[in-house]
């Protein structure tokens, strides 16, 4: 396991020494003294992938895709080391670790390794006599920053595109979970990427993140993470006026009308919100449903929440595991205390599991309360196994209450009228939309939100493109251009 920082292509202790422990949140045992990255070495990282650049973003971009290709099956290679791996420091259960997260971390750098050299620029008829072309150049040096709720798969979603593109990167990993994106860096330096291409440094968001964020030499900064800190990267920025992306949070609606299919929505919705214990941006963490259908739904959904198997991550039979830290149980436990301040209804969960087994480990039980859309729980992010449930009348009613957040990243609908489904996904505001379906992701879809949920895309042709600047190229070919000062 690597627990140093990761520079110039070397694994080396923090500058000043700093180590930090990663824990395992099903007992908060110890895991690894990881690094932990102060200023100079972020100022060392920039050197490393400043020197890096030229020979990086001038390669051949059919070898900057090989490359990509090759971290792929080294991925899948390394397949049960890795999801072992982030199900102790994240607390992910190892069926999805081993299902999803390592999957897709590996489906990322592929789509991405063949993306390389297929991302073209364009030619523009402009007036005649004029050759006018738009080519597309990396940023340079860019730095990412992650959350700790999915870290190896979004190592790859901020990695793969912008090394596609030619840039030279700088990531940030959470201090809760470092180790997945070393493990990374570790493989990347077997593959061949050139030294300082990829800098990995563990470390504190408010010291290392945001000497990232101010840095005068990174030219781009993509973040995901909450809203507050989201703005506080947008002023760090402002010194070099770097380019930002940003992924923030969501309180994602899930409208489900009365002529939807039950047992498919209950299914759905499950996943949408207990999956990975509910820590992703994009949860289906407000449930809006008919009237009519509400009580038949309920009484579904929150039989399948008592019968989730809750447990060691480790354990291929368990389907939900601990959240990722001790403070982040007692925040989405307080929700619980907040909800009923509010008149909200607990309708199954709100409290640690009852086994002594789990009693050291961070747990919270499949929770499902009722309240009103304009609650406290039905307005912040909760990122939890924590769903609000509220009711509608008419569809105008759900898409008020739907769109009455300030986030807007992923929002779903269940239902059997075509019209109403094209509809319902036209007036949502959001960045993403499921129909019949809820949280689908693949490398291709562009995925991201608006309003207080970010900006930017990653993924698809749109990540290639954020991950670039545009350069518009004139050639006189045989215009005559009257002289503008004849004499
Ligand atoms: P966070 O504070 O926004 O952390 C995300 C990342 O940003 C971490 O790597 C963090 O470092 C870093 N960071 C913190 N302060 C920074 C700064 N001033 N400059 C640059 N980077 C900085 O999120 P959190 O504390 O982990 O979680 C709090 C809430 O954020 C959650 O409850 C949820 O609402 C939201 N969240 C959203 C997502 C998402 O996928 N959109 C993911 C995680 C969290 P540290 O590791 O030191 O904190
Ligand atoms: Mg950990």
């Amino acid at each position: 396991m690597q627990t140093q920082l990761f520079i110039g292509g070397q694994f080396v202790p923090a500058a000043n020494g700093e180590t930090l422990a990663s824990l395992n949140p099903h007992d908060n045992s110890v895991i690894a003294e990881v690094a932990m990255a102060g200023p100079a070495d972020i100022d060392r990282a920039v050197a490393a992938a400043k020197a890096a650049f030229p020979k990086w973003s001038k390669l051949a971009a059919m070898e900057r895709g090989r490359l990509l290709l090759k971290l792929a099956d080294a991925i899948e290679a390394n397949a049960d080391r890795l999801a072992r791996l982030e199900s102790i420091d994240t607390g992910h259960p190892i069926r999805d670790t081993r299902n999803l997260d390592v999957p897709r971390t590996a489906a990322t750098f592929r789509y991405f390794g063949g993306m390389a050299d297929k991302f073209e620029g364009s030619v523009i008829p402009v007036e005649a006599g004029f050759l006018n072309y738009l080519t597309r150049e990396p940023v340079g040096v860019v730095g990412q920053v992650v959350p700790w709720n999915f870290p190896l798969m979004f190592t790859s979603w901020k990695m793969a595109p912008a090394l596609a593109a030619g840039n030279c990167v700088i990531l940030k990993p959470a201090e809760l979970t470092p180790l997945s994106s070393l493990a990374i860096a570790e493989l990347m330096a077997e593959v061949g990427f050139p030294a300082g291409v990829v800098n990995i440094l563990p470390g504190l968001g408010s010291v290392a993140g945001q000497s990232i964020a101010e840095h005068p030499e990174i030219g781009k900064v993509a973040f995901t993470g909450s809203t507050a800190v989201g703005r506080r990267i947008v002023q760090a920025s402002s010194g070099n006026l770097k380019k930002v992306q940003l992924e923030l949070g969501g309180k994602g609606a899930n409208l489900v009308f009365g002529d939807a299919d039950l047992d498919a929505v209950v299914q759905g919705s499950a996943f949408g919100i207990f999956h990975n214990q509910g820590q992703a941006c994009i949860a289906a963490s407000r449930m809006i449903v008919h009237e009519a259908v509400a009580d038949e739904l309920l009484e579904k959904f929150v039989a399948l929440a008592r019968s989730i198997k809750i447990g060691d991550p480790l354990d291929p039979s368990t389907e939900m595991g601990p959240l990722t830290s001790s403070q982040h149980r007692d925040r989405v436990l307080s929700y619980v205390d907040i909800a009923r301040e509010q008149g909200g209804r607990v309708l199954t969960g709100g409290k640690t599991p009852d086994a002594a087994a789990l009693a050291s480990g961070c747990y919270v039980e499949p929770t499902i309360v009722a309240a009103k859309p304009e609650d406290r729980v039905s307005q912040e992010e909760v990122f939890g196994p924590f769903m609000t449930v509220a009711t509608f009348r008419t569809d105008e009613e759900a898409l008020a209450i739907a769109n009455g957040t300030e986030y807007g990243l992923g929002a779903g609908l269940w239902t059997r009228d075509l019209q109403r489904a094209h509809l319902v996904a036209r007036e949502l505001h959001a960045g993403m939309v499921w129909v019949n379906c809820y949280k689908r992701v693949s490398p291709a879809s562009p995925f991201g939100g608006v309003g207080a949920s970010g900006y930017g895309r990653e993924m698809g042709f749109e990540a290639m493109r954020e991950y670039t600047q545009p350069k518009s190229v004139w050639v006189n070919v045989d215009a005559q251009i009257p002289a503008y000062f004849p004499r």
